[in-house]
């Protein structure tokens, strides 16, 4: 047995999960550390998917009547077992999505702190009072769940993006069904089999506690998410991945007149100004560009830097990038993993080579640790200096690829540059120059969903609004009002005068 099945058998083990139901020859679960084949899964059928929408439309009837606060405690108990099961499920995450082990536990401790957000806001679901124009009149806004929330994840975020919609959609009152990646759908699994448990246990303790069918897990690729696309019983899908992806799903969520919250691709920028703090910079640069080997949406893509200060950061760089610690996610000490699958390695020597041709100076990108397995699929990271912005530095190559170019004049044309593609989310300056850094975050600056002053472009805190523009999609997810995603609003209008005035001065005696 391959270390990797060995290790999966004691995190199995540790979560109490028996893969067993769900056991098929639909979707191979690899590890990308060393290639080897975890487990094969079933796919549900489009029928199926139908089925758990319409029993997570049954649940969401009862649960949108339990009080928020009762929600909160189910959402609060799924955070005490993901605490308990912590090490085990960050573990399952580095085997599965090939996450370095403090990222695997990293992504864990996400949905922990959004449990415990979302618990505190279920007693914080509140609205407006507005001042009626009409004497013995009151006016208020009050927020109503919506039903049964889909959810549809990428590899990279296996875990948290689920808990991040889950938690928040189900203290708002509504249902949940989920459609993980293809890529990932043991760490799915073991996700739904917690929650399970947590639901068990509640309505061992309070008979009828939690209606059956209000969290579901459906797994499958494309069809099965056009399935859940498609539903009118789903007014909302949260849809994370691809800017491709996002454009269908879109589409077809808006032809219906339902909601999205789409979390798409990013090509994250950072401009580093001639007042910048070079080793601060060089080493927020390193983590948001390499870590989770360029994986994340947040990811570093491209770096703006003033040319004064651009041959001293880039000899920094190229440093670090030569000495950096590339292998075993799973071994101490490692701070950059392996890519998915061989075909994230074939997009990335395809943007490679497209950099060189429009006049790149490559270093690094090249396969390495073939010794790992020949499905294993290591790089060294790419720091690609270019003459100026090209193509290639449009478009979102999910790998680490750390494009440079440099900027002459002032902050406006850095920011110019870092504005000029298609895409909207994580942003950053590093700067000690206050003008920069407010030009930077004002109204004429990033256009970003995230604009970072001195902090990386990965990395955020649950406590904020997560998401970006342009074709990022617009949708927010976990912190600050989040949550007003996953709920509608009714103005309420209360007459206690006992006559009938009308608003704007209307007449209309009869
Ligand atoms: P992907 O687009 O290939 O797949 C994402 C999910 O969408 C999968 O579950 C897939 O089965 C499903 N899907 C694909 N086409 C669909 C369709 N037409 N209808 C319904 N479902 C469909 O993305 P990926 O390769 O798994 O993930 C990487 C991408 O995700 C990157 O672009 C990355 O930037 C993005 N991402 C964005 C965020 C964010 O918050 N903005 C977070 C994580 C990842």
């Amino acid at each position: 047995m391959s270390d990797s099945r060995t290790r999966l058998q004691t995190v199995l083990k540790a979560l109490g999960l028996d893969l067993k139901a769900y056991e098929g020859s639909d979707w191979t679960s690899r590890a990308p550390r060393d290639g080897a084949v975890l487990a094969t899964v079933k796919s549900h059928t489009a029928s199926e998917a139908e089925a758990a929408v319409q029993g997570a439309h049954q649940a969401y009837l009862a649960w949108r009547t339990v009080p928020a606060p009762v929600r909160g405690e189910l959402v609060r108990r799924l955070g005490e077992v993901l605490r308990t099961h912590k090490a085990a499920l960050g573990e399952l995450v580095s085997l599965e999505a090939g996450k370095i082990t403090s990222e695997g536990l990293g992504e864990v401790q996400e949905m922990i702190d959004i449990c415990d957000f979302a618990v505190g806001l279920s007693r914080q679901l509140h609205g407006l009072t507005i001042a009626s124009e009409r004497p013995g009149h009151r006016m208020m806004e009050t927020w109503h769940p919506m039903g049964v929330v889909g959810i549809i994840s990428a590899f990279n975020f296996p875990v948290a993006v689920w808990s991040w919609n889950a938690a928040l959609a189900l203290v708002c009152g509504n249902a949940i069904v989920w459609k993980p990646s293809e890529k990932t759908p043991l760490t799915a699994i073991a996700c739904q089999h917690l929650m399970q448990q947590v639901v068990d246990a509640f309505n061992a303790e309070k008979p009828g506690a939690i209606p059956a069918g209000l969290s579901q897990l459906l797994i499958g690729g494309r069809d099965v998410g056009e399935a859940l696309v498609a539903s009118h019983l789903v007014p909302i899908v949260s849809a994370t991945g691809s800017t491709r992806m996002g454009r269908q799903v879109g589409v077809k969520v808006a032809e219906r007149f339902g909601r999205s919250i789409l979390e798409l691709g990013g090509n994250n920028a950072m401009i580093v100004t001639p007042s910048a703090d070079l080793e601060l910079a060089a080493r927020a640069i390193t983590f948001a560009a390499v870590g989770t080997a360029g994986q994340r949406c947040t990811s570093l893509r491209r770096l703006i830097v003033h040319r004064s200060v651009a041959d001293t950061l880039l000899a920094r760089l190229e440093k670090i990038y030569q000495s950096i610690a590339i292998g075993d996610p799973l071994a101490d000490g490692t701070l950059v993993g392996p890519l998915i699958d061989q075909a994230a390695f074939d997009g990335m020597q395809q943007a490679l080579a497209q950099a060189r041709a429009e006049g790149g100076e490559v270093l690094g990108g090249e396969r390495v640790r073939e010794d790992l397995g020949t499905d294993a699929w290591y790089v060294r990271p790419a720091l690609v200096k270019m003459p100026k912005p090209t193509k290639v530095m449009e478009s979102e190559t999910f790998a680490p690829i750390l494009y440079v170019v440099t900027y002459d004049g002032d902050t406006e044309q850095a920011i110019a540059i870092q504005n000029g593609v298609p895409q909207g989310l994580s942003s950053a300056i590093f700067t000690a120059n206050l003008s920069d850094a407010e030009r930077f975050m004002s109204s004429a600056g990033s256009d970003c969903g995230i604009a970072n002053v001195n902090i990386g472009t990965s990395g955020a805190e649950i406590g904020g609004a997560f998401g970006g523009e342009k074709e990022t999609g617009g949708g927010r997810e976990s912190g600050s009002d989040a949550w007003k995603g996953y709920m509608r609003r009714a103005t309420n209008t209360v007459n206690y005068s006992g006559a009938l005035p009308l608003a704007q001065g209307v007449r209309f005696d009869v």
